[in-house]
């Protein structure tokens, strides 16, 4: 199972990560199935939010009834590791395992931000192929090929035909002339 997300959400959780660094940063993922739509960002409140993060329960609660109002299901988690890999700590396990959440994690220990999609549960971290969006651009205009060029050729000539046709059977009949004697 793969998971997409639109490249705007995800610029915009990098961008949270980065301005909250050396501290994690942390949200919630929102959207429809598999495609992440939506990220809300959270205050971090835990002790040693330098490697450790905790949502504010007030702030969640707004979050996830704005989630509602803007129709998408809660998807997930997202959280920054601002100097380590993009892999769950085991306090992440063991705060976060709930198999019905994915939990993305930003990493900003290379000059990329790298994202990685998790699930977590008890007995298991498995992690899950993240793609972006492709987002639908309108084709370039290209210049028609030679049998289409000469298709509108011979429409227009026949169409000329036509019209020649039609105004000549249109003409007045030529009057009568009487040869001179
Ligand atoms: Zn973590």
């Amino acid at each position: 199972m793969a998971v997409s997300i639109t490249y705007p959400v995800a610029r915009q959780i990098a961008d949270h990560a980065e301005a909250e660094a050396p501290k994690e940063a942390c949200g919630l993922l929102a959207g429809e199935s598999n495609h992440i739509a939506a990220a809300y960002p959270l205050r971090n409140m835990a002790t040693a939010p330098e490697t450790q993060f905790q949502v504010d329960p007030q702030e969640q609660l707004r979050a996830l009834k704005a989630i509602d109002a803007a129709e998408f299901n809660w998807l997930g988690v997202y959280h920054s590791h601002p100097r380590s890999a993009p892999i769950p700590s085991e306090a992440d396990i063991r705060d976060c395992a709930d198999a019905g959440l994915l939990h993305l994690i930003v990493s900003l220990e290379r000059a990329t931000p790298q994202l990685k999609l998790w699930r977590l549960d008890q007995f298991s971290v498995t992690p899950i192929d993240l793609c972006y969006d492709k987002v639908d651009q309108p084709a370039p205009d290209r210049p028609l090929a030679t049998s289409q060029q000469a298709a509108v050729i011979i429409v227009g000539m026949v169409a000329l035909l036509i019209i020649l046709l039609i105004s000549v059977s249109l003409l007045p009949p030529a009057p009568d002339i009487m040869p001179a004697p």
